[in-house]
C-alpha cells in the first residue's frame, strides 16, 4: 500500500500517517522528521536543511529527492509505506513518479487533509508550546502556510488529474479521522493488517 498524505501543515498528517502505517504494517517515512533527526544529530544534511526549515522555506527539491529515494530503495519500504510531508512541489512529485516508475511501481492513493485555515494556525501555535519546534512561532507558521498554498496546493490538481486524490475530513477526534482515512483505504481495495496503534 503506497500511500501519500497532502495538507497543510498542522493538518495532523504526522499523527494519521503514524496511525496508518501501523495498520498497513509498513514504514511512516516523513521527510520533516528525518530532516529534523539530521539536524539534531548534527549530519551534513542536517545542516543544509536547518536554514530553511528555521525560515519556513522549502528544502530545494534535489536535496529532498535523493534523501527519499535512498529511503525508498531500503527493503523495508519495498511493499509500501505512508509517505508524510512529501512529495511538496510539482517537481518532487513529477521525479517521484519518475522514480516509481522505473521500478515498476506507482502510488496507489493520495489522501488530502481537509483543515479549515484558522484551525491550523490555532493547531500549531499548540504543538510550539507541546514539543517545541523551533520552526513553530507564528511568523514561521505563516510563512510555511503560504509555501503550502504557493508551491504544495498545486499537487492537488496533479494527482487528481491521475484519479489518486481522495479528500478526508480532518477535523474532529482523531480515532475518528482514522477510521475516515481507514475506510477509505479500504474501499480501494487496501484492507489493514493491524490495529492502527
Ligand atoms: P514538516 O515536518 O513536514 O512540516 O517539515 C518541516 C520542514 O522540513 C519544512 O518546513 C521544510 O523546511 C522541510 N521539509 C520537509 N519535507 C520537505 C519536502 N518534501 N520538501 C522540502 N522541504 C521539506
Amino acid at each position: 500500500m503506497r500511500a501519500m498524505l497532502l495538507g497543510p501543515p498542522g493538518a495532523g498528517k504526522g499523527t494519521q500517517a503514524e496511525r496508518l502505517a501501523t495498520a498497513y504494517a509498513v514504514p511512516h517515512i516523513s521527510t520533516g522528521d528525518i530532516f529534523r533527526a539530521n539536524v539534531q544529530s548534527a549530519t551534513a544534511l542536517g545542516a543544509e536543511a536547518k536554514g530553511y526549515m528555521d525560515r519556513g522555506e522549502l528544502v530545494p527539491d534535489d536535496v529532498v529527492n535523493r534523501m527519499v529515494f535512498d529511503r525508498l530503495a531500503q527493503p523495508d519500504a519495498a511493499d509500501g509505506y505512508v509517505l508524510d510531508g512529501y512529495p511538496r512541489t510539482p517537481v518532487q512529485a513529477s521525479e517521484l513518479d519518475a522514480f516509481l516508475a522505473e521500478r515498476g511501481e506507482a502510488l496507489d492513493a493520495v489522501l488530502r487533509f481537509d483543515v479549515p485555515e484558522g484551525e491550523l494556525v490555532a493547531r500549531l501555535l499548540g504543538r510550539a508550546q507541546e514539543q517545541g519546534r523551533t520552526d513553530d512561532t507564528e511568523d514561521v507558521i505563516r510563512k510555511r502556510l503560504l509555501v503550502y498554498e504557493e508551491q504544495t496546493k498545486p499537487l492537488e490538481d496533479y494527482y487528481a488529474a491521475r484519479g489518486l486524490l481522495h479528500d478526508v475530513e480532518a477535523v474532529g477526534e482523531i480515532d475518528v479521522i482514522t477510521q475516515r482515512a481507514l475506510d477509505l483505504l479500504t474501499e480501494l481495495g487496501h484492507t489493514p493488517v493491524a490495529q492502527p496503534r
